[in-house]
């Protein structure tokens, strides 16, 4: 008989039901508390879970274990080990230690570190993270763990997260003891991130160069039908998408992960899935895990899942939408506005802590979204625009400018949805409509935050969202600390009164997309940092360095690794994509270009050999135009491969970054545009890979 669901769920995972059954009363007990209440974790508690692990992992099949990372690569790392161990006569047990469990030493000297670790100090240490449940996949425990140097600095993206979460908790609990609520002990970020992607066929994307080295295609005329009769969003599932959605759900659910929502979106091939929230550092391993998931389950099904963030040009990209609150240890979602928003003191000093944290590093928050492939989405009429704003809606804004003006603002009334039609049922209206062009914009009791990639590492968004609103609720602390209790309320008042004067400029309730919004931002003052090296200074500017340091996110020698990192990272990525077009251009376009004016020559040579001259001078024009593309194309792609050259002989620094993005991408621009024109011209059969229509429209 099949599963239910409910078993089904979180059969791979050692759950806290897992540990309850399998650990010893105490030792459970102690285990809980680490993780409830960020407790250490001594030996004894690690040895007796280890125990449980080992002896649960061995029932379910599992002959392995590995340390599971997140290196800056932005990916996940693993290193497998048997259980196995040598006991006399030949034989072996199966076994596996509290020190195994807690501590792992792989050699690291391979992982990018800029700079913070010479190959010769290669030794690196991984540390079991009790607050992420372990899981079995293909036979092996893997066990989320943290990636530090032996000198104790963060090689990954774990730790800068957990420290995070500890900052904006330790501030959070100050702020929520002023104002009496002393039994909150811990406040949690919670995050729920939508992920778009793409399925095409696997076939297809097997004869796509650009996709297989650079997951985008460098070139391609666009299909006669693009996304413009909107009817793939929401639109039905074809029986092969429906097939592998239905694996892919019963695939994350066995690891625990609850995937919840799914559907087709904007452009054709496009779909999305959304889990229900978790905690973040819950979130952002399940998120590295979906994405892994939805590339293995589509190739079982004869698909490839695409995750960069423009896959083709012309139609819309791939986002992820980082939905975002905080909730105490007592359950209260502390950017729930209640009935009365106006009177919620709770609320409102949170969201004012939310204000002031976006508007003042408004640049961190850009930062965390910048990539090679963001950039082709942020600022494009699609995605959010690259002028971080908030969005906060009608009631809310009625809210706050009440308080500007030092007027009361009074209860909500819900509205009554009005169809016209009786028989539909009868329902409250949401209090304020969506805003799709914010890039983060308030959703009833959370915020979304809208500008992040689709193949990016949830991490980085959280640890500088949480540490700019770590900060801001820090300096609401400092204050109101020497306040009264009998004073508090009118304090707090002022405080939210004050911060929003300062940082109302951040709030944009209207449409994003538009050239006067980008210039009534410039009035406003607000960053617009167009591109990747645009922004990535600012994760070392001090003001942003202050801050880090200050809650302990991240020490000076490790905000030097990750913007030389960042800085790396995108200069190799657009070299590989240069010299992916290169060789495309070189080896498949131009000379199938070629075989076509020579079939097209011969043709009008023979027919004027027999004197039939009638369509040649048509023939002619069409060589002409035709050799015309050629020309460019293969000119283009010659100053192309001479400004890769001198990109490669500059030092890796931001200057090459800036040359990438000015000189490089644009050449490569300048090849696409002539490839682009000339394709329509070229019949079925000469390009060796398949054009957007046989891609987007034949799945
Ligand atoms: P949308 O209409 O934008 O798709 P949904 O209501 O479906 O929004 O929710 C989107 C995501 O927000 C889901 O992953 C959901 O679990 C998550 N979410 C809901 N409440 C919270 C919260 N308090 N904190 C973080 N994420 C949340
Ligand atoms: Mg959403």
């Amino acid at each position: 008989m099949e599963q239910s669901i409910p078993e089904l769920f979180g059969s791979l995972v050692f759950s806290d039901k897992i540990m309850r059954e399998k650990l010893p009363k105490d030792m459970y007990k102690a285990l809980r508390k680490t993780i409830d209440n960020n407790t250490h974790l001594e030996l004894d508690v690690a040895n007796a879970v280890a125990i449980a692990m080992k002896e649960w992992a061995v029932e379910m099949g599992a002959t392995h274990f590995t340390h599971w990372f997140q290196p800056m690569t932005g990916y996940t790392a693993e290193k497998h080990d048997s259980f196995i161990c040598p006991v006399d006569k030949g034989e072996v047990i199966m076994d596996f230690s509290g020190k195994e469990l807690v501590k792992g030493e792989p050699d690291a000297s391979s992982f990018p570190s800029g700079g913070i670790r010479a190959t010769f100090e290669a030794r690196g240490y991984t540390a079991w993270d009790p607050t992420s449940p372990a899981f079995i996949k293909d036979g092996t425990l893997y066990i989320p763990t943290a990636f530090c140097s032996y000198s104790g600095e963060a090689l990954d993206k774990k730790t800068p997260l957990l420290r995070s979460m500890d900052a904006i908790s330790r501030e959070a609990v100050k702020v929520l003891h002023l104002l009496g609520k002393t039994e909150v002990t811990n406040v949690l970020t919670t995050v729920g991130p939508e992920q778009e992607y793409f399925l095409i066929d696997l076939e297809d994307y097997k004869k796509r160069k650009d996709l297989i080295f650079t997951g985008r295609t460098l070139l391609g005329a666009p299909a006669p039908k693009g996304q413009e009769m909107d009817d793939h969003y929401f639109g039905n599932l074809r029986t092969r998408v429906a097939a592998y959605m239905h694996e892919l759900d019963r695939e994350l659910w066995k690891l625990g992960i609850p995937a919840k929502t799914k559907h087709n979106e904007v452009a054709p091939c496009q779909h999305e899935l959304a889990p229900i929230f978790d905690t973040t550092n819950v979130a952002v391993d399940h998120n590295q895990l979906t994405m892994e998931i939805m590339k293995r389950v589509a190739k079982r099904h004869g698909f490839a899942c695409l995750l960069h963030e423009k896959p083709f040009a012309g139609i819309n990209g791939s986002g992820k939408h980082n939905n975002w609150s905080l909730t105490t240890n007592t359950g209260e979602n502390l950017l729930n506005p209640g009935k009365t928003p106006g009177e919620n003191t709770v609320f409102l000093i949170f969201l004012s802590a939310v204000i002031q944290a976006v508007d003042d590093y408004a640049d961190l928050l850009r930062l965390s979204v910048a990539s090679a492939g963001n950039d082709h989405r942020l600022g494009a009429n699609e995605a959010p625009p690259a002028i971080i704003s908030m969005f906060l809606g009608d009631e809310l804004t009625a809210v706050i400018e009440a308080i500007e003006k030092d007027e009361y603002f009074g209860k909500v009334e819900k509205v009554q949805m009005e169809t016209g039609a009786k028989v539909l049922p009868h329902f409250a209206k949401d209090s304020t409509d969506r805003n799709r062009t914010s890039p983060f914009a308030f959703t009833g009791n959370k915020f979304e935050f809208r500008s992040l990639g689709s193949s990016v590492s949830i991490a980085g968004p959280n640890i500088m969202l949480n540490t700019a609103v770590a900060e801001s609720l820090s300096i609401f602390y400092e204050q109101l600390k020497d306040t009264e209790p009998a004073k508090m309320d009118e304090a707090v008042r002022k405080l939210v009164k004050d911060t929003i004067i300062k940082h109302k400029r951040i709030i944009f309730n209207g449409n994003g997309y538009t050239d006067e919004w980008v210039e009534e931002a410039k009035k406003r003052g607000l960053y617009n940092l167009k591109s990747t090296p645009d922004a990535m200074p600012a994760l070392i500017a001090d003001k942003n360095r202050k801050m880090f340091i200050k809650h302990g996110i991240y020490s000076d020698s490790e905000l030097e690794s990750r913007y030389e990192i960042r800085i790396e990272n995108y200069t190799k990525t657009v070299h590989i994509e240069a010299l992916t077009l290169k060789d495309m251009i070189q080896k498949q376009f131009a000379p199938a270009l070629m075989d076509y004016i020579d079939d097209v020559t011969q043709s009008a040579l023979s027919r004027q050999e027999l004197g039939v001259t009638g369509a040649v001078d048509i023939q002619k024009d069409l060589i002409e135009k035709l050799t015309g593309y050629y020309a460019s194309v293969v000119e283009a792609t010659k100053k192309l491969s001479d400004d890769v050259d001198k990109a490669e002989a500059m030092d890796p620094d931001i200057e090459a970054a800036k040359f990438y993005h000015d000189t490089v991408l644009s050449d490569m621009d300048e090849i696409r545009k002539y490839a682009d024109e000339a394709e329509p011209l070229i019949p079925e059969g000469y390009l060796p890979y398949p054009t957007y229509e046989e891609m987007l429209f034949y799945v």
